[in-house]
């Protein structure tokens, strides 16, 4: 009894030195960042690549982990499920995704209207900078281009590449083709319509297809055992890799943002004319996350929420640190099984899901952020527009990728609906890499909580299934970390 008490607490410090290792990772990198800034002369690009280089390094390992972890987890979660019990996890998670969205964005939205932060008489147009380019792209494409790359027309081209519509400016004056067909410069509509595959993996298409293939396994039965069995194998394999390369995580995170530090442009901005809107989005994702999800999931399950949530903490560092909740997922999952004891069957099969269409931050923060455009366009917004804005940062927010700043590239589909222009995004990129991090932290919170209240509500169901195989899926965490 002795020994397995003392066992306990030894794993336990375990745990938490590595959570209490990558915080420190989180504020080293920030001081470690400002310390170089002191530098009288600019760091050049060379010297900033040199500095992220071993973070660049973690990165790269959470990234390759998440395409062998991501398809068999799926696959052997759902394919170990009864077909009715399936339905009913899928329910509830995409239940829990559409509510909590929905409420993120309805609170950036009381908070924008509340603070005003895009008031013209303080903050004229011709201060805030304008950088970068934009795309031209209408809500219309980004929807349709959303449900084409559910369905990825070749699997394989769906691991390295995405679809996306291409709108091709006809010219400055507008004319009429022998067909009838109009072409007017200053309507994205009349536009050629073109397409394009672009570098970045297809994760919702991979995701829906692994659905499927899970759904067919558990309905083959006897039959799909041997590929279940594979799935099952290789899932557990890539989470094994995945608990070393979360060792990695405090050095990784450290030198991630000390490089971010270094090569961000100047303090001031984001202070200064910013600095309004930084706080709205700043102070919306922080209620959303640490008190209406909290409550949220006190309500369903009837149970308190901090130690779930004080134990996700290495998975919150990691994506302030990544700025990428995909390639946060193997953390996220790795700790809501091992530490919050999770049932693999429902982390693995939520989890993936979440990470890839359930972004609460992103929905706080697309909303706040069309609406202070907005404002400092001085434009009136109705209560048509306004709802409009609700629902387009809603479908913006499944539309966006798990990567830094998906985000800022969906925007433009909310502005189009209310018809800013799509280059109005540059207004806000000055601290939009900054917003990114605290966004996709609360993501990836967003999503565990989902998993929690999703596992708890289908603890009785889950009971009723017998464990799929020896060796394969375990209802109880692959080890015993916390006490209860
Ligand atoms: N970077 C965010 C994520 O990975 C997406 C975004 O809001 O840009 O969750």
């Amino acid at each position: 009894m002795a020994k397995l008490t003392k066992d306990k607490v030894t794993s336990c410090l375990k745990g938490s030195a590595l959570t209490l290792a990558t915080l420190a990772g989180v504020i080293g990198g920030v001081i470690f960042g400002l310390c170089l800034r002191t530098r009288e002369a600019r760091w050049t690009e060379r010297e900033v690549m040199y500095v992220s280089y071993v973070g660049q390094l973690f990165l790269r390992m959470l990234k390759a982990l998440i395409l062998p972890l991501i398809i068999p987890s799926l696959v052997a979660a759902v394919g170990s499920l009864d077909m009715s019990i399936s339905g009913k996890v899928g329910g509830r998670a995409v239940g829990y995704y559409m509510a909590t969205t929905v409420l993120a964005v309805i609170l950036g939205i009381i908070l924008v209207s509340a603070i005003h932060p895009g008031k013209p008489g303080n903050q004229g147009d011709d201060e805030i900078t304008k950088v970068g380019e934009s795309r031209n792209v209408t809500a219309v494409d980004t929807l349709l281009d959303l449900a084409r790359n559910l369905f990825p027309p070749n699997l394989v081209q769906a691991t390295t590449q995405q679809y996306r519509t291409v709108l091709k400016y006809p010219g400055d004056n507008a004319y009429t083709e022998a067909g009838g067909q109009q072409r007017d410069p200053a309507n994205l509509y009349t536009w050629k319509i073109d397409g394009e595959y672009t570098n970045s993996m297809n994760i919702l298409g991979l995701v829906f297809f692994s659905v499927f293939l899970g759904v067919t396994l558990a309905v083959m039965k006897e039959k799909g055992k041997p590929l279940m069995d594979f799935f099952i194998c290789l899932a557990e394999a890539m989470m094994t890799i995945t608990t070393w390369v979360i060792y990695m995580a405090p050095v990784g995170v450290f030198f991630l943002i000390g490089g971010q530090i270094l090569e961000m442009e100047d303090f001031s901005v984001v202070a200064g004319q910013l600095g309004y809107y930084f706080m709205t989005v700043l102070v919306g994702l922080f209620v959303h996350g640490f008190i209406v999800l909290p409550i949220i999931y006190t309500v369903t399950t009837r149970k308190l929420p901090f130690r779930f949530i004080a134990n996700m903490t290495n998975a919150f560092t990691t994506a302030f640190g990544t700025a990428s909740s995909s390639a946060t997922l193997p953390v996220t999952m790795n700790l809501l099984e091992e530490k919050n004891g999770v049932d693999a069957r429902i982390s693995r099969f939520v989890l993936p899901i979440g990470a890839t269409i359930n972004m609460d931050g992103t929905a706080l923060y697309e909303a706040v952020a069309a609406i202070f455009i907005s404002q400092v366009r001085s434009m009136q917004l109705s209560v048509g527009s306004t709802i409009a804005i609700a629902i387009t940062a809603t479908a913006a927010s499944i539309g966006a990728a798990g990567i830094p700043q998906a985000g800022l590239v969906t925007m433009v589909m909310v502005l189009d609906t209310v018809g800013l222009p799509a280059e109005d995004v540059t207004l806000i990129l000055a601290v939009d890499w900054l917003l990114d991090r605290f966004r996709t932290a609360i993501n990836v919170l967003g999503d565990s909580i989902g998993a929690g209240i999703v596992y708890e509500l289908s603890k009785a169901d889950l009971e009723e299934t017998k464990k799929v195989t020896e060796g394969g899926f375990e209802a109880v965490p692959m080890t015993e970390i916390e006490g209860d």
